[in-house]
């Protein structure tokens, strides 16, 4: 089968992989649609790997035993896989399960992770299906595209009553701005690329601001009536917005973090926290639970669709990491049929 590679600095091609078997519970997908991701970085520092992507929607055209799924569902691929034993994963939050599988038949189960690529493996019960009436490209929103930030807002219950920060507009902050608009919230984003701010505003945000520092906070300060967001979604994985939630939100706030960064956060818990009472959210994904709510988003918001601004042959696999890391982008869709 084919699938994508890094073959060095700022460059990327498509590679002949072994064909996958399903195994167990572990199904074989057809992948129709991969969304691109973070896999950029992986561009730019120019590590060589056959392994990239974590987001997909396809068709199961393998099983090795009986169970949920037939041949000719349509289905998401949830990002990583968790153990489907322990009380997270039966509880839904499989993607925070500390004993995730790394090896199966062949190590297999690793190589079949990489969703640039035309067939992967995963467990049937991480294959969600998508209702008829879902493209495949849309359907794949319910990855990160859209799936990251439903998550913080059902942990933080965004609603019609709350005014929400967003900062990074990349294409989890502008699904972030798109789940806040379908449940009716006043949305304020932060993000510094033109393209991008414009398509927060396209997608349905009250405010674009640049980060300026505290010129930003006091604007956001004012757009609330001194008060403060009631919550503030970091999308960003920088450290001066993750601080910028945190300083904007407002007494008994709530801030959550879907941005990753390894750098180090100034929280003074007695000031940030205790005294102002605000809750800090770490949020990675959705509960698995919440799949059918998070389908009605991307059938019913007017904006969902709007997220997709690229689509790309995987045989463009060099092509689609330039549009990637040039930033002029929302979601990114890989075909890697074509
Ligand atoms: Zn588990
Ligand atoms: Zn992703």
């Amino acid at each position: 089968m084919k699938q994508a590679a890094i073959t060095g600095e700022k460059k990327a091609a498509l590679v002949d992989g072994a064909m996958l078997e399903p195994f167990d519970d572990w199904v074989l997908v057809k992948v129709h649609a991969a969304p691109m991701c973070t896999e950029y970085k992986r561009f730019l520092s120019g590590e060589p790997t056959d392994q990239l992507g974590h987001e997909a929607a396809g068709e199961v055209v393998g099983l090795a035993q009986p169970g949920r799924l037939r041949l000719g569902d349509r289905v998401v691929a949830m990002p990583l896989h968790g153990c489907g034993c322990c009380a997270l994963c039966i509880a839904g939050d499989y993607i925070h399960c500390g004993n995730v599988i790394t090896v199966g038949p062949g190590a297999q189960v690793v190589k079949g992770q990489a969703t640039y690529a035309q067939y992967i493996l995963k467990p049937d019960w991480l294959l969600p299906k998508i209702p008829d009436d879902v493209s495949y490209e849309m359907g794949a929103l319910a990855c990160c595209g859209l799936g990251a930030s439903f998550g913080a807002m059902q942990l933080m219950e965004v609603d019609s009553f709350t005014t929400l920060l967003v900062t990074g507009a990349g294409p989890v902050g502008l699904g972030a701005v798109v789940n806040a608009r379908y449940r009716g919230a006043r949305v304020i984003v932060v993000e510094s690329v033109p393209y991008r701010m414009a398509l927060a505003q396209e997608l349905g945000a009250e405010v674009v601001l640049p980060p300026e520092g505290a010129e930003t906070l006091a604007r956001i300060m004012a757009l609330t009536g001194g008060r403060g967001v009631d919550c503030a979604l970091d999308c960003s994985g920088t450290v001066g917005a993750q601080r910028l939630c945190i300083d904007a939100a407002r007494r008994k706030g709530k801030v959550a973090f879907v941005g990753e960064c390894m750098d180090d956060l100034p929280v003074k818990v007695s000031p940030d926290m205790i005294r102002k009472g605000l809750t800090l959210i770490g949020s990675w994904h959705y509960n698995l639970g919440d799949f059918e709510q998070l389908m009605q988003v991307i059938r019913h918001s007017p904006q969902a669709g709007k997220l997709i601004t690229h689509r790309f042959a995987m045989s463009d696999i060099q092509g689609a990491f330039e549009c990637s890391i040039s930033r002029q982008s929302g979601k990114i869709i890989l075909n890697p049929w074509s």
